[in-house]
């Protein structure tokens, strides 16, 4: 009698929790598309005509990046091409008929290149030494090749908004400089312009999308390099400070889109030099002999807290 009653019960508790699954990927879904598309417009990174060579690596970012890109496409309202295209290094264990076969399936027109770059890497690098320098320098020049062979004018890759504070921190930590990674630029060839569509995308966003689309991911470590001991640590730091600090990323990641030369050092793009007194009062002016005040970090988040605007552009 009372396993009756534990059966019919568990449905009821169960179609609750699908319903809040459901509303939550609903949610995940606009908020991706609505940070793309944001992306899209704030740096025209898509414009009409455009044919652009969507690259695959098999990893979670690049299927999630495939995947919004098409929704976009539909819903544009200017015309532009996609090609999907995966480079196949010959990595041993690279399962070679996963990408071809999800993207047959879903209808994309795709290309894979197949090259066998993890020869030359093994034979030219040295057992121990880090081989990532050498391998993305060939698949670049295959990746502009294969570009210039289908046509595209735009190559999208899939580093989102994680990867970029990761890379901000990288350069100022352990390469001297303020410099992060750019949502668009032109190739270093000079011939592509190369987009990251997913810049303003969180990557635990993507972590969720990939599991609820069930995407066939390739793992990364076939080539049995060893990740970046550097990259592991600022992840983890940045990982660590969101923890405690929650909102502390979203804050950082503001801060990269609202940059003040005149408080920073680099003459090159701002003339000290040149600064005189204006004779005029400005009240939105620097108080230099002024103390800056801070919030204090809250648990609840720091995103939109006024005092962390701290000077002026
Ligand atoms: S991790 Fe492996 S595949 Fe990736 S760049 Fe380094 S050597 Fe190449």
């Amino acid at each position: 009698m009372s396993a009756v009653w534990v059966e019919e019960e568990a449905p009821a508790v169960s179609a609750d929790k699908q319903m809040k699954i459901e509303r939550e990927t609903h949610k995940l879904e606009k908020r991706l598309c609505r940070q793309v598309g944001q992306a899209i417009m704030d740096f025209n990174m898509i414009e009409e005509g455009d044919r652009i060579m969507v690259c695959m690596s098999g990893g979670k970012d690049s299927y999630g990046m495939l995947d919004i890109l098409l929704k976009m496409q539909q819903r544009a309202p200017i015309r532009f091409e996609i090609v999907a295209v995966n480079l196949d290094q010959k990595q041993p264990g690279f399962p070679a008929h996963i990408l071809p076969e999800y993207l047959q399936a879903l209808g994309v027109e795709y290309h894979i290149e197949t090259q066998d770059t993890y020869t030359i890497v093994k034979r030219n690098i040295p057992e121990g030494k880090t081989m990532c320098s050498l391998c993305s320098r060939l698949r670049r020049g295959i990746l502009y090749n294969v570009a210039r062979r289908l046509q595209c004018n735009k190559l999208a890759l899939g580093h989102h908004r994680d990867d970029m504070l990761q890379t901000f921190f990288l350069n100022m930590f352990f390469g001297g400089k303020l410099k992060g990674m750019p949502p668009k630029l032109a190739s270093d060839n000079g011939e592509f312009v190369v987009i990251r569509p997913l810049a303003n995308v969180a990557e635990k966003d993507l972590i969720r999308w990939a599991a609820h689309r069930q995407f066939p991911i390739i793992p990364c470590t076939l080539c049995g390099s060893q990740q970046n001991l550097q990259r592991v640590q600022i992840g983890n730091m940045l990982r660590e400070w969101e923890k405690q600090y929650p909102g502390r990323t979203e804050t950082m990641f503001t801060a990269l889109q609202n940059v003040a030369p005149s408080h920073l050092m680099d003459p090159k793009l701002f003339d000290f030099k040149g600064v005189v007194a204006t004779g005029v009062e400005d009240d939105e002016g620097d108080h230099a002999f002024d103390a800056e005040e801070f919030s204090a970090p809250s648990l609840s988040g720091l995103s939109g807290v006024p005092g962390l605007q701290v000077v002026a552009a």
